[in-house]
């Protein structure tokens, strides 16, 4: 497994790799991996010939006052799950080679990026695609795989690539759970043990939302968000955001909606969590 800190290097190695008609799948990720990040480098590998993982903690998808200097960071448990899964390369460029001090160019998707967590962090999807347009010029992939979990991340990444004309096939992977429910995320390290049993409340209540919509269909929306609402505080959650929309293009539910999402922000102690539930309805 090769290990890549430039730019220049990682876009050679891509067109060598292209040269010989081999599919280059990358996954971007911020580091200190889990079994999350473990499926979207399967699903790389099924669709792609060379999987590229990049681990680069992003500055500028952070707010001033978010945990970018606390973010979770374990640079050789990394590798070594990359190793393990057969990645062929990392590329883990460091902050000053991702981005000039005099940088004066952003990528900004300007509408599904506005509700949901771009309410309570307004410039983090601009740091996002900025940074998957600079990572996919770095790394010249034919494939990118995101996860479910971060349902507007990748919608607002899918507006992006098909805006901007990006030759590559962006393709979303499902949310994968602990055993019990909660969404594997690398700030779950920062749940007390307590607040991570108590933040079991919100895969159980999209799991009742997703059971009451298959008995009830759409009379089940009604007073929906309120009710995990009610739930999430009572399970000792502050609710940042719960919101259920729909899925094709995150506007509010209509008679032509055929899929939603429901989707949750909140914090257990000073950890923010995010997980969601695509429900068809037909
Ligand atoms: P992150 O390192 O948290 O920025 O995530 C990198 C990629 O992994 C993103 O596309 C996430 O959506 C995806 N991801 C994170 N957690 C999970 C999970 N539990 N299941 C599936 N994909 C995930």
């Amino acid at each position: 497994m090769k290990l890549i800190k430039t730019i220049a290097e990682m876009q050679q190695f891509s067109k060598s790799a292209s040269h010989h008609r081999q599919k280059i799948g990358v996954v971007p990720t911020m580091g200190y991996l889990h079994e999350g990040h473990m499926s979207l480098i399967d699903q790389a590998h099924k669709l792609a010939d060379i999987v590229i993982v990049t681990i680069f903690v992003n500055p500028t998808q952070f707010g001033p006052n978010e945990d970018l200097a606390k973010y979770p960071r374990d640079f050789d448990r990394d590798w070594s799950l990359c190793e393990k899964r057969g990645v062929d390369a990392v590329f883990a460029p460091e902050p000053e080679e991702m981005y000039c001090s005099d940088r004066s160019t952003w990528v900004s998707e300007e509408k599904m990026s506005q509700g949901l967590c771009g309410q309570s962090r307004p410039t983090h999807f601009r740091g996002v695609t900025t940074v998957v347009a600079k990572l996919f010029n770095a790394t010249l992939p034919d494939i990118a795989i995101f996860g479910q979990k971060d349902a507007q991340q990748a919608m607002v990444i899918k507006r992006m690539v098909r805006d901007l004309n990006l030759p590559v096939e962006v393709v979303i992977a499902p949310i994968v759970r602990e055993a019990d429910g909660l969404a594997m995320s690398s700030r779950n390290k920062y749940l007390s043990a307590d607040d991570r049993t108590r933040a079991l409340v919100i895969s159980a209540s999209l799991r009742e939302a997703e059971a009451g919509i298959k008995t009830d269909g759409r009379k089940a929306l009604c007073g929906l968000a309120e009710s995990i609402a009610v739930k999430i505080t009572a399970g000792g959650g502050r609710v940042d955001y719960i919101e259920v929309l729909d899925a094709d293009n995150l506007e509010s539910v209509s008679e032509s909606t055929r899929c939603l999402l429901i989707a949750i922000a909140a914090y257990f102690g000073v950890t923010r969590l995010i997980d969601n539930a695509l429900i068809n309805l037909d």
